[in-house]
């Protein structure tokens, strides 16, 4: 069975493209005789009698899934930095909008800055440019420098060097900047003028921002999973982490070993939430969790090497777009960081610790339950935010005594 709280199959990149690799994937699965349950949000995960239970929701109501095998492939989201007037409308980050563009929202004449880091920016300012946009600008806060390291890597993945350079070469004639960032954007009602670090001010009708991916762990976390600190790829793993959840506050990535089984038994875990390494590498560790929870681990094993390979890629793209320092001390006091529960910087500053702030300011008790702020927060002051109990998602009370979950968290 394959659950999946997009209406459609394909996750983030392949919502609603057809041809290509999507297309071979879909077709993949449509054969595979699984049963495909779309628009079915997973909220918690928990081990009863020897297996794995998901209690989940959907337009048609609650429902549990009890299963002998789960492969959580639960992706990730935006990484948001509060900045001075990125609650304006016509702020987006930059893979929501490609999100939303691909869902319909015209963007056709639009002028639009990009801007934060890493190869997603590249790839959204050109899909913005395909769709009728004037992308007036690239920012990349990443000093081109820094990237001499990650060219080398790029070196041993030719597929993806002729992937960039024909994404750079799609849009040549617009401006992109290293060591470049938005210091803040004005505007009344909505965005008008995205601000540079070098006092440039761009007239704009949208503004992209993207400071990178955080894996959607939270599932891994409540069944208990262990997790680390690691760079994959580099053989670090095996050594430095903790497979025991009990010893330790979560850190960031969940750990699985080399058949992508987490610590608890019947769950594996492959792609963002390992780390963030993109969609080759999240079909590689996707493919060898399949393998795995199917019994047929020969055949994952065969494929270690490559994602080695791709995980390798991911820590060199880790390191050379790492944040600088000037891009995590954007906020004012008086910008707002929590935009559920209108926290802002300065109420945040007073504090000691992500649980402080929670039980003062309300930070990250909105509906998003700290999806956005939590991540920054936890990049802007270096506190763990990683405390997470069940229901994942917002949830009705009939779906909570339905699947007979979390009433306690109720
Ligand atoms: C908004 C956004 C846009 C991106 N655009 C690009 C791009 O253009 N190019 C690129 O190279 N990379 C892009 N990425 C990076 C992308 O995350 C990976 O490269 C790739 O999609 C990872 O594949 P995955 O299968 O690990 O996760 P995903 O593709 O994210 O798939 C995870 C799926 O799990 C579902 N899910 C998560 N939690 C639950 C739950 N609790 N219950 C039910 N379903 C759940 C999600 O809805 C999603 O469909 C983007 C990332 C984001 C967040």
């Amino acid at each position: 069975m394959l659950l999946d709280d997009n209406p459609d199959v394909g996750g983030q990149i392949w919502r609603r493209v057809g041809g290509g690799p999507a297309g071979v994937w879909r077709e993949r699965v449509k054969h595979s005789g699984a049963e495909i349950r779309g628009g079915v949000t997973v909220f918690d995960a928990e081990k009863v009698d020897g297996r794995v239970r998901l209690r989940c929701e959907s337009a048609a109501g609650a429902s549990v899934v009890d299963a002998e095998q789960v492969v959580l492939a639960t992706g990730a989201r935006e990484l948001f930095l509060p900045f001075p007037g990125w609650t304006l409308p016509g702020v987006f980050g930059v893979g929501g909008l490609q999100a939303l563009v691909k869902s319909g929202f015209d963007v056709r004449g639009k002028r639009i800055v990009v801007g934060g880091t890493g190869p997603l920016l590249l790839a959204v300012a050109a899909y913005l440019s395909e769709r009728g946009a004037k992308v007036e600008s690239i920012a990349e806060q990443a000093e081109k420098s820094r990237l001499i390291g990650f060219a080398g890597a790029m070196l041993g993945q030719p597929g993806k060097l002729w992937q960039g350079a024909k994404l750079r070469a799609s849009i040549i004639d617009v401006e992109y900047r290293f060591g470049a960032w938005i210091t803040e954007v004005r505007g009344e009602d909505r965005v008008r003028q995205a601000v540079l670090n070098d006092g440039r001010v761009i007239d704009v009708d949208a503004v992209a921002c993207g400071f990178g991916l955080v894996g959607n762990t939270q599932l891994a976390q409540v069944v208990g999973a262990g997790s680390g600190h690691w760079a994959l790829g580099t053989g670090e793993e095996k050594n430095s982490t903790s497979m025991d959840p009990t010893t330790g506050p979560w850190h960031g990535r969940v750990i699985v070993d080399d058949l992508m089984r987490t610590s608890v038994d019947g769950v594996l875990c492959a792609g963002e939430p390992l780390g963030i390494g993109g969609v080759e590498t999240s079909l590689v560790e996707g493919t060898m969790a399949g393998y795995a929870a199917a019994g047929r681990e020969e055949l994952a094993r065969g494929l270690i090497p490559r994602r080695r390979r791709e995980r390798a890629f991911a820590a060199a793209m880790e390191r050379a777009f790492a944040l600088r320092e000037e891009v995590l001390r954007l906020a004012r006091p008086e910008t707002i960081v929590c935009r559920c529960e209108d926290v802002t910087m300065s109420r945040i500053a007073a504090c000691d610790h992500w649980r402080g702030a929670k039980l003062l300011t309300r930070c990250g008790m909105g509906p998003c339950q700290g999806r956005v702020c939590g991540a920054a927060v936890e990049a802007m002051m270096g506190w763990a935010v990683r405390d997470v109990r069940p229901p994942v998602f917002p949830v009705s009370m009939n779906a909570l005594a339905a699947t007979g979950g979390a009433m306690e968290g109720a």
